[in-house]
């Protein structure tokens, strides 16, 4: 079973693809070249280097985000159940980040399957939909969220042994 405690950032950060990657590098790369190899020759009119270097580098690492931030909409919108196709279009099309801060207002929280009928669930449920399978540590008292590890609610100091079916142990695979 899965701890929604041991979703950490350095998980999301695996969420960006190796071909997204490569892509915002062959972006900043593409900048640069364009920065410095191409703009120089049709200017008649250079700006103080110092300018051009600040330029230069910002172009790159906005059109180097881009592209990771596509990369990571394509991993993190299937695990929320949202269209992977409709989003990468709108980030594409929405100038200037505008469809990545969308894409993080409106995302649905995270979806996964119910390990007794897998039936979709969210990440904030505690019990199946369909099968009443338990999907994280509950007091059976006040029925607030526990850790696996705990002896007693922290919320109404029920001792949770006492459950007709223990949380901890049920989450925990009995
Ligand atoms: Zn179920
Ligand atoms: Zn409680």
């Amino acid at each position: 079973m899965r701890n929604p405690e041991s979703i950490t950032v350095n998980e999301d950060t695996r969420l960006i693809p190796v071909w997204s990657i490569v892509a915002a590098v062959a972006a900043f790369v593409l900048v640069e070249y364009y920065f410095w190899m191409v703009l120089p020759t049709q200017q008649n009119h250079h700006p103080p280097l110092g300018f051009h270097i600040y330029f230069s580098l910002s172009w790159g690492v906005l059109a180097a985000l881009y592209f990771l931030m596509v990369g990571y909409v394509s991993r993190d919108a299937p695990r929320r159940a949202m269209s992977t196709r409709f989003w990468i279009a709108i980030c594409f099309v929405m100038p200037g980040g505008i469809g990545a801060v969308l894409y993080f207002l409106l995302r649905q929280p995270e979806v996964s399957r119910c390990p007794a009928c897998s039936t979709h669930v969210q990440s904030d449920f505690h019990f199946c939909p369909q099968c009443n399978y338990q999907l994280a540590a509950n007091c059976g008292h006040c029925f607030r969220t526990v850790r696996t590890t705990d002896q007693f609610c922290t919320r109404c100091g029920h001792e949770l042994a006492t459950d007709h079916m223990p949380a901890r142990l049920r989450v925990m695979g009995e």
